[in-house]
């Protein structure tokens, strides 16, 4: 139970997508005032030495497929907690929009669990970004009605009828987290007979000095993209409103390998609780 003198709290913040000036003045303000700053991969360094108080702490949480410098989610609620508890406040800073294809579900029930007050503060998620970026009007008038937000980095989570739907929809549609799958992803929209008007955009590192974008038919994919892996992090915009880009293009393309967002790096392992797997602090 919380006693009266309890006053800790959390802050379900969003960063925005990569532009340091994209952060809201609210996320801004409690970065501030913040005790302890819980960050994630896809925030960087730059916005967090603009904005963060020069005594808070800030802790490196970030998810990174692959790499084993990623923190569990279990030890992100407990960090988050354990702060708390300690009648700090606490941000926790999650790229583009803390509720946007993130964990917030999990974070928001260990803080109901734990009756730790928090506040959610909404901030511009990468479609947004990308999009604006990239001069493309998502729901451009007689190009479409509709934009959808999905993902594919989970094949299963299309089913095959969604997938013809999706390919006959005149909705923009975006995908996150799929660019690893691309190849995958384009072929289940031709089996589907998508339409030749409908191109694809990939915005690599959108909002960034590095943002890059790639437009191509989802026909011609394999010529103009063939063996690419694309950067880190990169979004997919499918739609007649890619066209667009052509006329309204207002950012440079910087096609360079260099990545943004510099990947986590491993400084202390918390041995104070064998819970907490991996602390990762900024040097
Ligand atoms: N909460 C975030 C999304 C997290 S999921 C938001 O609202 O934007 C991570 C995915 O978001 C990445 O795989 C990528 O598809 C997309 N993404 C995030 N930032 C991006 C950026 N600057 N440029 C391109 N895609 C980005």
């Amino acid at each position: 139970m919380k006693n009266e003198h309890f006053n800790g709290k959390v802050i379900l913040a969003s960063a925005g997508p990569g532009d340091p000036e994209l952060i809201t003045v609210k996320t801004a303000n409690y970065l501030n005032q913040a005790d302890v700053v819980l960050t994630d991969r896809l925030v960087s360094s730059e916005l967090l030495e603009l904005y963060v108080n020069a005594n808070a702490e800030i802790v490196h949480v970030g998810k990174q497929a692959g790499r084993n410098t990623s923190t569990s989610q279990l030890s992100i609620n407990e960090l988050m907690v354990h702060f708390a508890l300690q009648n700090k406040l606490v941000v926790r800073l999650k790229g583009g929009d803390t509720s946007v294809f993130s964990n917030v579900l999990d974070e928001l029930e260990a803080l109901i669990e734990n009756n730790i007050p928090y506040e959610i503060i909404p901030g511009v998620t990468a479609a947004l970004g990308a999009a604006a970026f990239a001069g493309i009007p998502l729901t451009a008038r007689n190009y479409s009605n509709a934009v959808r937000f999905l993902t594919f980095y989970k094949p299963e989570t299309i089913s095959e009828k969604a997938w013809k739907e999706l390919a006959e929809t005149d909705d923009t549609l975006v995908f996150y987290m799929s660019s690893e799958k691309l190849g995958e992803l384009v072929s289940r929209f031709r089996q589907h007979g998508i339409s030749k008007d409908k191109l694809l955009a990939v915005v690599e590192q959108a909002t960034t000095p590095l943002q890059n974008v790639i437009i191509t038919n989802l026909y011609e994919f394999e010529e103009r993209c063939c063996n690419k892996t694309f950067l880190s992090p990169s979004l997919v915009i499918i739609g007649k409103v890619v066209a667009l880009h052509e006329r309204f293009k207002w950012f440079s393309n910087v096609r360079s390998a260099e990545h943004y967002f510099k990947p986590l790096r491993h400084i202390t392992l918390d041995s104070s609780n064998s819970n907490h797997e991996q602390k990762l602090v900024r040097c």
